[in-house]
């Protein structure tokens, strides 16, 4: 019975060859046999800046079903998530003029562990297009020192209240000056 799985394993499941290396070299979501031509990785950068990244999405290795079907869609929400999170805006505490708020949050948004400024600040602005805001008021930011095995990382949180504001508003010019896209401070 045993000797007979391990035939079965030794072909790849998608396109039939014989696999090079036939151990350890499955999908990890439905574990089926899967060669080195076929298997599908996640790139470096995929989820990035994802706050919360489920299992599903976390896996080393994906046959190309297993990744057509979770990878591919997740990917596309993704994408869309972050190209929104790089348009919303971002208000100091210190701010002191007008913000066109139609609706606050009701809860401040945090986030930690940005390598800096930008990255930090990207992670903020995805956490609240996430949750369908375009704006994020009351913002802080702050980094600390890092001690480890001798040499020193920064390591940044910021938070902020997440709101909806009138964009037609924040785009025309008068507002302009006064805040700061997330996307341009990438
Ligand atoms: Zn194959
Ligand atoms: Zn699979």
């Amino acid at each position: 019975m045993g000797s007979i799985q391990n035939t079965e394993k030794e072909v790849c499941s998608f396109c039939r060859l014989p696999k090079a290396v036939p151990v350890q070299d499955d999908c990890n979501v439905c574990q089926e046999s899967v060669c080195r031509n076929c298997v599908q990785m996640l790139h470096e950068d995929d989820f990035r800046y994802a706050n919360e990244r489920p299992e599903i999405l976390s896996h080393a290795r994906y046959c190309p079903r297993c990744f057509d079907e979770h990878i591919i869609p997740a990917r596309e929400a993704y994408t869309e998530t972050l190209e929104r999170a790089k348009n919303v805006g971002f208000w100091t505490r210190t701010y002191r003029g007008t913000i066109p708020i139609i609706k606050r949050g009701r809860l401040e948004i945090e986030v930690k562990g940005g390598r800096d400024r930008d990255d930090i600040l990207l992670r903020l602005g995805f956490r609240a297009a996430e949750l369908g805001f375009n704006g994020l008021v009351h913002g802080v930011m702050a980094s600390k020192k890092l001690r480890n095995h001798g040499y020193q990382k920064m390591e940044w949180e910021a938070r902020a209240l997440p709101v909806k504001v009138d964009q037609e508003k924040v785009d025309r010019e008068e507002w302009r000056e006064a805040h700061w896209r997330i996307l341009s401070h990438r």
